[in-house]
């Protein structure tokens, strides 16, 4: 396995696969790995001759500075789980080789004021501008995003269509612990009581989306998905609502819809959707 720190290493790395028209899968991400990654990297595995990993916590996604310095990282672990995963590539730039001083910020165009960029402003316009960076140094033919960050997923999809039209975005649907929530890195910030309560709110959410006639508007949906989160006692959240899967609007009824959910536990910020 190759731990790649620099970006004219990692070019001159390709290069030799890329003249050989190997097919290079890129798999992005902030470390901390788990099982959600592992996926990723196992379909880009599947479908390319190589895979390379990237590990680089962003700090221009990270609207709040106390939430960028909280964000687990854990360089071993990550390393070893590499290892274990048959990786073929790590690549670990510096900010300041991504983020040279003049780097200017690329504002997000889609999806614009509902679910995550309504409460993370400028979170977007900086996934846009460190994907706009990795895509143009890793040249990848395929890149694999999960549909854990679903609005993500979508504003990628928009972005790659408008700027990288020759790389395929691959979707992976999400892994889930056993117990029913979505593998995520910030879970590693719970304590052992918020995570237990993590498990049993999101199973109260999957009867909850379970309770209901599948024919009804979104708009109705959405009433009944109010008084659901308002009942509960102490739950804090930015957003708890339906939305239709491929134009994220409040349109249609809730078969082609999707749950969607940002909530609290203590000062962590956990999201998910589900798919009815
Ligand atoms: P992150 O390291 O959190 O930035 O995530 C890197 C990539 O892994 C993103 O495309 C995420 O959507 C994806 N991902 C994170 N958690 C999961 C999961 N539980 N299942 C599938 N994909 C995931």
């Amino acid at each position: 396995m190759l731990i790649i720190k620099d970006i004219s290493h990692l070019k001159l790395y390709l290069k030799a696969y890329q003249e050989k028209g190997y097919s290079i899968g890129y798999v992005p991400t902030m470390g901390a790995l788990h099982q959600g990654h592992g996926k990723l990297l196992k379909q880009s595995q599947n479908d390319n001759q190589k895979t390379v990993m990237s590990i680089f916590v962003n700090e221009k996604q990270f609207n709040k500075k106390e939430d960028f310095d909280k964000y687990p990282r854990n360089k071993g672990r990550d390393y070893d789980f590499c290892e274990s995963h048959n990786v073929d590539v790590i690549f670990e730039p510096s900010s300041e080789e991504i983020y040279p001083d003049d780097k200017p910020i690329l504002k997000n165009k889609y999806f614009q004021n509902i679910l995550c960029d309504r409460f993370r402003p400028g979170h977007f316009d900086g996934v846009t501008t460190v994907l706009n960076e990795f895509f143009s140094i890793v040249h990848a033919n395929k890149v694999y995003f999960g549909q854990k960050d679903y609005q993500q997923l979508k504003i990628v999809e928009k972005f790659i269509e408008e700027k990288f039209s020759n790389l395929k975005i691959i979707s992976i649907p999400t892994e889930r612990q056993e117990e029913g929530i979505a593998y995520s890195s910030r879970n590693e910030n719970l304590s052992k009581k918020q995570l237990q309560e993590f498990i049993d709110f999101h199973n109260s959410v999957i009867q909850f989306t379970k309770s209901f006639d599948k024919k009804i508007q979104i708009k109705e949906a959405n009433t009944l998905a109010k008084n659901f989160i308002t009942n509960l006692v102490d739950q804090e959240f930015d957003y708890f609502e339906f939305r239709n899967a491929n134009s994220l609007e409040i349109e249609g009824d809730i078969s082609d819809a999707r749950l969607f959910y940002a909530i609290y536990k203590g000062q962590t910020r956990l999201i998910d959707n589900i798919e009815l």
